[in-house]
């Protein structure tokens, strides 16, 4: 059996037109041999009748402290909404086409509700509705634990459902189908001249898609990874190739470098940041602070970025919803820490970075020719950060495009 995965994000779904676009994409699938599972998003996005978040903003409008049990049973309704729909659709035309939760294609997950982690998968009632010829359709984003309550994976949570499902039933590929034509070096909301990225690497795809850039979750390139399972990034509105994430070069098979073309394969931004700054030279036990301050934070549930240890100050970054919270628990440790609200953080990646000089000074020229001040940078061997003011974001995002030559 040669099975393919087919992800159709929120607007892929959105209306009844796009929905039949959708099928013809079913329909190459089936027609071209494959077995085919689709894994479908709820309908539309924040706003629209049958969001998620919509359905979210109804409840927690009545009771803000609903328990997460009851929160992802909620959730998860999205998805089995546009899943019949699909299903519906799909028989209509002809298909013989049969849905399943997250639960009933054997997605089990542990119990933190609202971020699971799916623990296994067992495909057989898929694969028994596959032998028999049937589309099967499987509802995105959710799972069930062992003891068969509903859980939802968290945002981008049905690029997730499509990669473990792709490993699970050994996929040829798992083509994720959204309202793009494939990842490209930019958001192309912020960069009018974004290109498309043919062929990309699973690892510089999870750092575009860590430092901001929407179009696929990382955790789905993670599990896509482990198993070597070809990603493509589609259109579901046009036949472009779309982009391939992968470790091979398409013509020459495994082992062959698909980066050493570039340097720089894409920018990625993360705005609504907080830069927290801790005076730490006159604290009582110097040597312990930083372990406190981050302790703290964990304890907390405040995840922290851009972490700097200096030897007279510890710098980081949360996210500006949670800010105050962190500055209060800075507080109540005796610190009174300096804030920078509303920063962004403005990233360039690409696998070919390590060990090229240079790439630093060419980030820091563009940024400072376009005016913009930096406040914080990191680097990793694939990866350099800036962290900017977020007015400053776009300005930096697309004087880095250029510098980088990132359009042509
Ligand atoms: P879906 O509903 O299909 O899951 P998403 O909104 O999650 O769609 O992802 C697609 C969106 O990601 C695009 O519309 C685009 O605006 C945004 N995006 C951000 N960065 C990039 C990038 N580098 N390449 C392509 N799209 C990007
Ligand atoms: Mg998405």
């Amino acid at each position: 059996m040669r099975i393919l995965v087919q992800k159709f994000g929120g607007t892929s779904v959105a209306t009844a037109e796009r929905r039949e676009q959708v099928v013809s994409k079913v329909s190459e699938a089936v027609h071209g041999g494959y077995s085919t599972v689709i894994v479908v998003s709820a309908i539309g996005r924040s706003g629209d009748p049958y969001a998620t978040d919509t359905f979210l903003k109804m409840v927690q409008g009545i009771y803000p402290d609903l328990p997460k049990r009851e929160l992802d049973l909620l959730m998860s309704c999205g998805e089995v909404i546009s899943g019949t729909v699909l299903v519906s659709t799909l028989n209509s035309l002809g298909f013989e086409a049969v849905l399943f939760t997250g639960g009933q294609a054997g997605i089990i997950t542990n119990n933190d509700f609202g971020d699971a982690r799916i623990v296994r998968v067992e495909p057989g009632a898929i694969l028994e509705q596959l032998s028999e010829g049937k589309v099967v359709v499987v509802t995105g984003f959710q799972g069930i634990t062992e003891d068969g309550q509903i859980t939802t994976l968290g945002r981008g949570g049905s690029d997730t459902t499509a990669s473990a499902l792709g490993v699970a039933l050994d996929a040829e590929t798992i083509d994720i189908y959204t309202d793009v034509e494939g990842i490209m070096t930019a958001d192309p909301r912020i960069v009018e001249d974004a290109r498309i990225i043919d062929t990309v690497t699973y690892n510089e795809i999870c750092q575009l898609a860590y430092q901001g850039a929407k179009v696929i979750h990382p955790r789905a390139v993670e599990i896509a990874m482990q198993r070597n399972i070809p990603l493509r990034i589609k259109s579901t509105f046009s036949d472009a190739p779309g982009t391939l994430v992968t470790n091979m070069h398409p013509d020459q098979g495994a082992g062959t470098d698909i980066t050493a073309d570039r340097i720089i394969t894409g920018i990625a931004h993360t705005p609504n940041v907080t830069q927290l700054r801790i005076l730490t030279v006159d604290a009582p036990n110097i040597h312990l602070t930083d372990k406190r301050i981050f302790k703290a934070m964990a304890l907390a549930d405040i995840s922290v970025d851009f972490i700097s240890v200096q030897p007279e100050a510890v710098l980081y970054t949360v996210s500006d919803e949670v800010s105050s919270k962190a500055v209060n628990i800075l507080k109540n440790m005796g610190f009174e820490p300096e804030i920078v609200p509303s920063c962004a953080k403005v990233s360039i990646i690409g696998a070919g970075i390590a060990g090229v000089p240079g790439v630093m000074a060419d980030m820091v020229e563009a940024l400072s020719d376009a005016g913009v001040t930096i406040l914080q940078s990191a680097d990793s061997h694939t990866t350099i950060w800036v962290l900017v003011h977020k007015e400053d974001m776009v300005t930096a995002v697309q004087a880095l495009h250029k510098k980088f030559k990132l359009s042509v």
